[in-house]
C-alpha cells in the first residue's frame, strides 16, 4: 500500500497577546488544545470552559520562514523533482497568515514565502542534477465566485481563448485546466518576474476585516519534466506542484458585507463547505462517492485530494482570545484533513 496520510501544520500568527490560558500545545511538537468559554447566550452551557484536542503532523509558532519552509515544503519539492505531483495548501481566516505564509511580505527577502523559496529550490536542484535535463512550467490560476482567471493571460501576449478557461478530467484522475497559459521558465528570476506579474494582477477587494485581503482561491502552478541523460532518452517523468492560497474562512455574517462582498462571501463560504465535504467524504473511507464537481476548487484541487500526490495543509491561526471560535473551527477543518489519504506515485512516461 502506497498510500499516505496528507501532512498537516498549524501555524500561530506571533501576537503579543498570545491567549495561553486558551491555547495549550503540548511538549510533542504535534498536539494542540484549546480551550474556550462557551457563550451563556446559547442558553445550553452557561459559561463553561470546554476543552477540545488536536493531534496533527506539527505545530509552528515563533518559526521563522525559512523553517516552516523546511518543515512543510522541502520534501515536498524533492518530491516534485523526483516525479510526485505535490500540493501545499493554506487555510485559515482573513488575517491569520496564509500569503504571507505561501508569498511572504514582498518588501523583505528573508521573509519570503514558500513559493519564492519553493522556485529557488526548484532551479538550484536542477543545476545539481546533471544526470537529468529538466523542463519548467509555470501556471497562475485565480478562483473568483465560481469563475476561473488565468492570473498570467497578460504575459507575452497570450489571451484567455475565447471559451474561458474550464476544469478538465485526465486519464487515472488528474485533472488540467483548459486553457490556462503555462509559461516556460529557465532560471530562478524569471519565474520570480511571473509569480509578481501574477500577484499584480490578484483581485484585491476591501472587507470588513481586513481591507487589502484576497477574496478569491489562488493556485500557482510549478510543472517539471525531466529526462534523463544516460539512460534511455524516451523515458521521462512529469510533475506537477500546487501551491495555494485560499480564501479567508470565515464565515459571511461576522464582516458586515453588503452587495458584491456578500456574493463574493457567500461564493467563498460555499466552495470552502464543499471542500469540507469533500475531505469528510474522502476521510470516511466507506464513502465511493467524493462530490469533487460541486465547486471549482474542488474539482481543480481533485487530484491533490485524495490522488496521486504528496500534500500538505498549513492551517493559519491567530493565538488571541478574540478569535478562538475561528481558530477553532480552522483547527478542526485540519484534523479532518489530516485523516485523509493520497497515493502519490511517479509519473513515469514513455515516448512512442
Ligand atoms: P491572510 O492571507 O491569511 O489574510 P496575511 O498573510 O495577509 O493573512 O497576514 C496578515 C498580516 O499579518 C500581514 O501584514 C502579514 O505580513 C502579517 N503576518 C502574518 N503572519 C505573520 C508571521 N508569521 N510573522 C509576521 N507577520 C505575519
Amino acid at each position: 500500500d502506497s498510500s499516505t496520510e496528507v501532512k498537516v501544520f498549524v501555524r500561530i500568527r506571533p501576537t503579543a497577546h498570545f491567549a495561553q490560558e486558551l491555547i495549550e500545545y503540548l511538549p510533542d511538537g504535534q498536539s494542540i488544545n484549546v480551550r474556550q468559554r462557551r457563550d451563556s447566550k446559547r442558553g445550553v452551557v452557561n459559561n463553561q470552559l470546554c476543552s477540545w484536542s488536536f493531534r496533527l503532523s506539527g505545530v509552528l509558532h515563533d518559526v521563522s520562514q525559512e523553517d516552516v519552509y523546511n518543515t512543510v515544503a522541502h520534501n515536498v519539492v524533492i518530491g516534485a523533482l523526483e516525479g510526485y505531483n505535490g500540493t501545499i495548501m493554506c487555510f485559515g481566516q482573513t488575517g491569520a497568515g496564509k500569503t504571507y505564509t505561501m508569498t511572504g511580505a514582498n518588501e523583505s527577502y528573508k521573509q519570503r514565502g514558500i513559493i519564492p523559496r519553493a522556485i529557488q529550490q526548484v532551479f538550484s536542484e536542477v543545476e545539481n542534477r546533471n544526470s537529468s535535463s529538466f523542463t519548467v512550467h509555470l501556471s497562475y490560476l485565480e478562483i473568483y465566485n465560481e469563475t476561473l482567471v488565468d492570473l498570467l493571460s497578460s504575459v507575452g501576449g497570450t489571451r484567455p481563448g475565447p471559451a474561458g478557461l474550464a476544469v478538465v478530467e485526465e486519464a487515472r484522475g488528474g485533472v488540467s485546466v483548459k486553457g490556462l497559459s503555462l509559461h516556460p521558465v529557465h532560471n530562478e528570476e524569471e519565474a520570480l518576474n511571473l509569480l509578481f506579474e501574477g500577484e499584480m494582477n490578484r483581485i484585491i477587494g476591501s472587507h470588513g476585516m481586513n481591507k487589502n485581503s484576497s477574496r478569491s482561491h489562488c493556485i500557482f502552478t510549478i510543472y517539471i519534466e525531466s529526462r534523463s541523460r544516460t539512460y534511455s532518452q524516451a523515458r521521462y517523468i512529469t510533475s506537477k506542484l500546487n501551491l495555494v492560497d485560499l480564501a479567508g474562512s470565515e464565515r459571511l455574517g461576522k464582516t458586515g458585507s453588503e452587495g458584491q462582498m456578500q456574493k463574493e462571501a457567500m461564493s467563498i463560504n460555499r466552495s470552502l463547505s464543499f471542500l469540507e465535504q469533500a475531505i469528510l467524504a474522502l476521510a470516511d473511507r466507506r464513502r465511493e462517492h467524493v462530490p469533487f464537481r460541486q465547486s471549482k476548487l474542488t474539482h481543480a484541487l481533485r487530484d491533490s485530494l485524495g490522488g496521486n500526490c504528496k500534500t500538505v495543509l498549513v492551517a493559519n491561526v491567530y493565538g488571541e482570545a478574540a478569535q478562538i471560535e475561528e481558530t477553532l473551527s480552522t483547527l478542526r477543518f485540519a484534523s479532518r484533513m489530516k485523516c485523509v489519504k493520497t497515493e502519490p506515485a511517479v509519473n513515469e512516461h514513455i515516448d512512442p
